[in-house]
């Protein structure tokens, strides 16, 4: 069999990427010497600060990719991987704008109306503005051709019913990109009929009801829609391309170092609390973890390389998520072997409570942005092995 090749080409780094980052580092450093903000674990997803993603905006700091004309600031894919980076391990809360800043955005850009890129990018910029995804549904999670939501035409746009579940932050979002169904199914033909509209939260007929995870929190949510009107230009794209969209924007969502660096913050508060008394066996795991962090890395920045210059490396993204998550996992696990956890009854000391929850965040790592047996299949589909 002819060996199959990955593409990660090393970004080339130049000297405005590392001036951002150390920008972004002071500012972070500032911000948390302050109290402007308490690291947390799984920030991306667990840190929700509205206060804190508009003082980003005013930096500057979201949609940075994007045209100036719509709120951007024009600069490359490394420039917003960097901000990522550091705010990522920094533990920052992120999540607010993290989704409308990573794909919603650049969904829009690439599929949105006039109207929609001059009024909704620049709100997003400036943190004011957030977005959830209206993917999975109740039994269309992996399957998600198989999404039942439905949008009918009616005079003057279309009438959309149906339920998503599993939708982040959507309790603190104006929009939800949302997948329905706009077709007839047709059993030989699953991915046609399918079309991604842009959707107010606040229209009539939509309901958003929080889902407590085992954490505690009320992360995700049940959103419904009842015979939910929005009119024709809601539409992304074209009318029965939405599954051709949604796979564009899963190299965005799964390549990131938010697949890697969920519980970088907990490593570096475990190894500032205990370097200095390390046995060779414990150095020996560190040193493991911290060469698979670089390697992950140099992968993540190659497909951010690749995305700088138009293509959608769908296989690659698909690899970074399979091994960063699990990676992510296995940091929390080796720690426990050293800092053993007391869940919730050390959660007056800064290591145990990243640790406690840490381990009651990781199980979501491999699940959500599709899971890693998914991810396995697109792998082996890209390998020539399917
Ligand atoms: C924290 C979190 C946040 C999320 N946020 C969002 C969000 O914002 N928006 C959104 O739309 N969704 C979101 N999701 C949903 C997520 O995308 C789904 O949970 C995921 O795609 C899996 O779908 P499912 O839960 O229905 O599981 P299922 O698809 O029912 O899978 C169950 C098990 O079967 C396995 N399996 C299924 N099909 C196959 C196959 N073909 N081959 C091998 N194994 C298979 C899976 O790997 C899994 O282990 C989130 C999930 C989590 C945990």
């Amino acid at each position: 069999m002819e060996s199959v090749r990955f593409n990660f080409p090393a970004p080339e780094i130049d000297q405005s990427v590392d001036e951002l980052r150390k920008e972004v580092r002071a500012f972070l450093d500032e911000e948390r010497r302050s109290g402007g903000f308490v690291p947390v674990t799984d920030c991306w997803c667990a840190g929700v600060d509205p206060a804190f993603s508009r003082k980003l905006g005013r930096q500057g700091w979201i949609g940075v990719t994007w045209p100036r004309q719509y709120g951007g600031r024009e600069l490359s894919a490394l420039h917003r991987y960097v901000i990522t980076e550091e705010l990522l391990v920094a533990g920052a809360p992120v999540h607010a704008h993290w989704i409308a800043d990573r794909q919603s955005g650049p969904l829009i850009l690439a599929t949105g109306t006039e109207d929609m890129k001059r009024n909704i990018l620049p709100r997003i910029a400036a943190g004011e503005c957030f977005v959830a995804l209206g993917l999975s549904e109740p039994e269309s999670g992996s399957d998600l051709a198989s999404v039942r939501t439905r949008a009918h035409r009616v005079e003057g746009g279309w009438e959309i019913t149906g339920t998503k579940l599993w939708s982040s932050g959507a309790q603190h979002c104006q929009y939800m990109t949302v997948l329905a169904r706009t077709g007839e199914r047709d059993p030989n033909r699953r991915h046609e009929g399918l079309t991604q509209f842009l959707v107010p939260l606040d229209s009539p007929g939509v309901t958003v009801r929080g889902i407590r995870d085992m954490s505690g929190v009320e992360h995700f949510n049940e959103s419904h829609f009842e015979k939910v009107f929005v009119p024709d230009d809601a539409v992304l794209g074209q009318v029965g391309e939405g599954w051709k969209q949604i796979t564009s924007e899963l190299a965005l969502e799964r390549s990131g170092p938010e697949r890697f660096l969920s519980t970088f913050v907990a490593l570096e508060r475990a190894l500032q609390q205990g370097a200095a008394a390390m046995t060779g066996h414990q150095a020996a795991v560190v040193g493991s973890i911290i060469a698979r962090i670089r390697a992950l890395r140099a992968m993540s920045l190659g497909v951010a390389a690749l995305l700088g210059q138009g293509h959608s490396p769908e296989v690659e993204a698909a690899l970074v998520k399979d091994l960063g998550t699990r990676l992510e996992q296995d940091i929390i696990e080796r720690l426990r072997e050293f800092w053993p956890v007391r869940m919730k009854q050390g959660y007056g000391d800064e290591l145990q409570y990243l640790l406690s929850d840490s381990l009651l965040r990781q199980p979501s790592f491999t699940l959500r942005g599709g899971t890693n047996e998914v991810l396995k299949g697109i792998i082996a589909r890209g390998m020539g092995l399917r």
